[in-house]
């Protein structure tokens, strides 16, 4: 099982067996030692039972039929999937050397595990290399704790805000250490089961290296403690962290990022939040709802300037109905400390004003994380952004090195990272030409209610020269809406005109990103198939749920909705 780090200079047959019948490891134990006992083969290699697969090196004299009996003699089915003859190293590193390893992915992150799995799954080594946190953002500061934290803050002002006759608003504070440990028992059981115990499962197929790695050569990692690890391809899913803005003062005040916003041994009484895009408001709304005063700068004329105007609007009412105060067009300069409090001096319609709070959070995005890697040296290019270039197949601009996730000019979406990663993972191992399709996209913003949006905007789908029509259906004409007494939000559904193809959806709505899925659909099988608004319309969705609020907005392109009966189609 372990790696043969002697170049192999006979030809010799890579081989891939399907095998029938493995039912735990000790199964596929068995499968390995019945095949290692036949001349000729080595290198077996069973990335988990599961996978139903084994890949091995053969003698070209050890016939397919040879194979399948040995394995068929332990009590397994096996048949021959795939079989390549390989002359010289079958870990070549282009110097001669045999590599440690098939794959090294440098980041543990959503990127690094689905690569490095990916590589595993095809029957090969990886290594995964991790200087922080095992689990990089989603689990540990991002995703994860932001969700756990919205949904805890949704629970204890639902009562209140909703208004039900006869259910009491709650009394009691909130209990901020005992919130933060509880969110922090969380983070720690899903990074264990998630990302420790799901690498360990792969066993030899992928090893966890320890240290923070930089780029040697296009085959080689070196890692801070000077060990040097080579491998025939690598996968840089190194991630980002949050962006500061260089605001005069800045050195001297210290402010809050989305890690330290959500690690806060105290609840603060104020907040001031730059930024009015997905962490800004998630954040903001959760700090607002457990009641602390929050106020937020945005440099845009609006707030989620990438969703749909009346979407923007109706977020910015529902967040300022909870008391949350909102200023657009805001130019933030510099930042100073006062009293125990912040000060963020800012240019507004060219009029200096001073904001203060007691915490200032940065949502003003993120930088990747490619310093220090070394990737000038090796040829590997970034954009004027700095973010690492990459071709749909996840490729840099030196072949023999990918890049995945946040750290490439890609959206910031863990799925899109985990997409990514199993990609860069095939096409740097096999000939697949595997391509990242990122024309369906599905975007959430956990605020409450939830922004949800696939396919193109109103402005973008004219911008491309489609003839448009569109419908927006406020909440209130959706009968679940009503029944929870959270009629906030709308619905838009963006159409082209002949042919009635759906081009995009645009959500505000309670669970909004539930729905979003469907739309998706929609809009995937709009493009393939011709799935049109009409269809949408003809479709039964069950009642009393938000989802039927797609049908009630395919009704109303033809419709007044003022039309629509609640229960009669
Ligand atoms: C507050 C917040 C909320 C979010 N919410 C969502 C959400 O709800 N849904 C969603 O889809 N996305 C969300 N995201 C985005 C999502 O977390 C990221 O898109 C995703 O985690 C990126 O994964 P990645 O693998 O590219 O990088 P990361 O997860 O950042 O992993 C990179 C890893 O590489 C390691 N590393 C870096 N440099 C080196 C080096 N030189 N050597 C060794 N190791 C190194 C880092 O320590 C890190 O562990 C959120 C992000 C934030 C900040």
């Amino acid at each position: 099982m372990k790696p043969n780090h002697q170049p192999i200079t006979e030809v010799q047959d890579q081989l891939e067996l399907e095998i029938d019948g493995m039912t735990c490891e000790s199964c596929a134990t068995h499968v390995v030692h019945a095949l290692e006992e036949l001349k000729g083969v080595e290198d077996v290699h069973i990335p988990g039972w599961q996978s139903g697969r084994a890949t091995l090196m053969a003698d070209t004299a050890v016939s397919d039929e040879d194979l399948v009996e040995a394995v068929e003699q332990a009590g397994y089915e096996a048949a021959v999937a795939n079989r390549r003859t390989e002359t010289g190293s079958q870990h070549p590193t282009g110097n001669g050397h045999k590599a440690d390893h098939d794959l090294i992915v440098i980041g543990t992150g959503g990127g690094g595990m689905a690569a490095a799995i990916k590589a595993a799954e095809l029957g090969y080594r990886a290594a995964i290399i991790e200087g922080g946190t095992i689990g990089g953002t989603c689990v540990n500061i991002g995703c994860v704790p932001s969700k756990t934290l919205i949904r805890a803050a949704e629970v204890y002002h639902r009562a209140a805000y909703h208004g039900f006759k006869g259910v009491q608003t709650r009394a009691e504070g909130v209990d901020w250490s005992a919130l933060m440990q509880h969110k922090d028992e969380l983070v720690a059981e899903m990074r264990q089961s998630k990302y420790v115990d799901v690498l360990a499962s792969y066993g030899d197929n992928v090893t966890l290296i320890r240290d923070w790695a930089r780029l040697k050569s296009d085959h080689q990692v070196i890692l801070d403690d000077g060990r040097v690890f080579s491998a025939n391809k690598v996968v840089i899913a190194t991630g980002a962290r949050p962006k500061i803005l260089p605001l005069q003062g800045i050195e001297t005040v210290e402010v809050l990022t989305s890690t330290t916003a959500m690690a806060l041994e105290q609840q603060p009484g104020s907040l001031l939040v730059i930024g009015g895009r997905a962490v800004g408001l998630e954040l903001s709304q959760t700090f607002a709802r457990f009641g602390t005063q929050v106020t937020i700068l945005q440099r845009s004329p609006r707030l989620v300037p990438d969703h749909e105007p009346e979407i923007a609007e109706a977020v910015a009412e529902a967040l300022r109905a909870e008391g949350v105060t909102i200023h657009t067009g805001v130019i933030p300069q510099a930042i100073r400390e006062e009293n125990g409090h912040k000060v963020v001096t800012a240019e507004i319609d060219g009029k200096q004003r001073e904001f203060r709070a007691e915490q200032v959070l940065m949502a003003t995005g993120r930088t990747p994380n490619t310093p220090a890697l070394g990737l000038a040296e090796v040829g590997v290019e970034l954009d004027e952004r700095g973010f690492i270039k990459v071709t749909d197949r996840m490729e840099t601009t030196n072949s023999n090195i990918y890049a995945v996730g946040d750290v490439t000019n890609r959206p910031e979406f863990v799925y899109v990272a985990a997409a990514a990663g199993g990609i860069a993972a095939t096409n740097a191992l096999t000939d697949e030409g595997e391509s990242l399709n990122l024309n369906i996209l599905p975007e959430v913003i956990f605020t409450d209610p939830q922004i949800a949006k696939v396919g193109l905007t109103e402005a973008e789908a004219v911008t491309r020269g489609y003839d448009v029509k569109v419908s927006a259906l406020p909440l209130e004409y959706v009968p679940r809406a009503l029944a929870a007494r959270d009629t906030r939000g709308l619905i838009k559904l963006v159409a082209e005109q002949g042919s009635d193809r759906l081009l995009g959806a645009h959500v505000l709505a309670a669970e909004g990103g539930e729905i979003i899925q469907t739309v998706a659909l929609a809009v995937k099988f709009g493009l393939q198939y011709g799935f049109t608004v009409e269809n949408l319309r003809e479709m039964l969705f069950p009642y009393l749920n938000q989802v039927e609020g797609l049908k009630l907005s395919a009704q109303t392109f033809e419709k007044d909705v003022a039309q629509l009966s609640c229960c009669a189609g």
